[in-house]
């Protein structure tokens, strides 16, 4: 669904990405790791068409990314930090995103929304939200437009455990609906039980693009936390 090509981004001298490579299918949970300053973030820019890479080519469905406008609607995107207007309620936030965005085919996936129990929060100023609830409000947008790539930036940072169990059974239900979901996360151990890939990249270059099942059974370890 996703092809990157020979993918080079420098800031100044510093080699963000360099020379990386590498296709993405559908029904696959590909985790993103990898030190601070690796890239991970630089790389994820570049899919979602916010960072233009120096070179290298970015294919969505067989097209160059430069060459369609409409693909970033097929991808739901969560950010490290979300940012919305302070002096929105939730519910109002969630309004304005459904207004302003188009939508491939009309489905709304609001699973989260009820799942999160947002629906006894909609009217909670952004102002006065936790960290926590900030997140919640992230995920539900990223899933809202039934995407079918999501790209999730660090997803269960700021979670409590409830929220965070709640996440991964989303994704794990829509990686069974065939959707292609990239996760970046420092803390391997959430990422066990929904990983098929690993993608561990290292001062921009791509280290290792391997299946959670080749990793382990090379490594003779069945958690991908002690596998890495
Ligand atoms: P990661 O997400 O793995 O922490 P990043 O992709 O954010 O890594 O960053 C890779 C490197 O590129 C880091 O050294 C970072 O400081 C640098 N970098 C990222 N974005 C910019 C930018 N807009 N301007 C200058 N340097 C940047």
């Amino acid at each position: 669904m996703i092809t990157i090509k020979n993918l080079h981004k420098k800031f100044k001298k510093l080699h963000a990405l360099n020379d990386v490579s590498a296709s993405f299918s559908r029904g696959q949970v590909v985790s993103l790791i990898g030190p601070n300053g690796s890239g991970k973030t630089t790389l994820i820019k570049s899919i979602l068409g916010i960072v233009k890479p120096d070179a290298g080519s970015i294919l969505f469905a067989g097209k160059s990314i430069d060459k369609q406008v409409a693909y970033r609607d097929n991808i739901g995107y969560m950010p490290q930090i979300g940012r919305y207007p302070d002096n929105m309620k939730i519910g109002q936030v969630i309004e304005m995103v459904k207004n302003i965005r188009n939508h491939k085919d009309g489905t709304l996936d609001d699973e989260l929304f009820f799942d999160f129990k947002m629906d006894e929060m909609q009217d909670k100023n952004m102002r006065s939200l936790s960290g926590g609830t900030r997140q919640k409000v992230s995920a539900v947008l990223a899933f809202l437009f039934n995407p079918d790539v999501l790209i999730l930036d660090e997803p269960t940072a700021g979670l409590d455990p409830l929220a965070s169990e709640i996440l991964k059974d989303k994704i794990i239900k829509e990686k069974k609906k065939g959707k292609l979901i990239l996760i970046t996360s420092h803390v391997l151990s959430d990422l066990d039980e929904l990983t098929t890939d690993v993608m561990y990249l290292q001062d921009g270059k791509l280290h290792l693009y391997q299946t959670v099942e080749n990793i382990k059974q090379q490594t003779g370890e069945t958690r991908l936390e002690k596998a890495i």
